[in-house]
């Protein structure tokens, strides 16, 4: 299994070992690869695999990035942004209304965005 991080081509790369869905440990089907940035801007590599558990058969989604020269697993993707990566008009929302202390009120949409995330 290879990996393009960045401009490194990486050979023998760890498929993830358990499945996200199921929990069970498998060796997953690789099914896609495709270097690309992360939400913060770092180079890394996201892949699509399929559980081999015959009960699961789901497909998720992985993102590596090169850590002290490796490939390596940082965190399973469900397709939103890694946290509080907002766009500078979203941001600036926060800045809108300050309380009686003088600081900024997250704004609601904020507020219910990071509530849905982790719901
Ligand atoms: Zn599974």
């Amino acid at each position: 299994m290879k990996l393009i991080i960045g401009n490194t081509n990486f050979q023998g790369v760890h498929p993830p070992n358990i499945c996200p869905h199921c929990h069970v440990a498998n060796n997953p089907k690789y099914k896609f690869a495709e270097q690309t940035k992360d939400t913060d801007g770092e180079d890394s590599n996201i892949s699509v695999w399929q559980c081999a558990s015959q009960k699961c058969l789901r497909l998720f989604v992985a993102i590596y990035k090169r850590v002290e020269d490796k490939p390596k697993l940082i965190r399973f993707l469900n397709g939103y942004p890694k946290g509080p990566d907002f766009p500078k008009p979203i941001k600036e929302l926060k800045h809108g209304e300050l309380d009686e202390n003088g600081d900024a009120i997250q704004s609601k949409f904020i507020k219910t965005y990071l509530q849905s995330l982790e719901a």
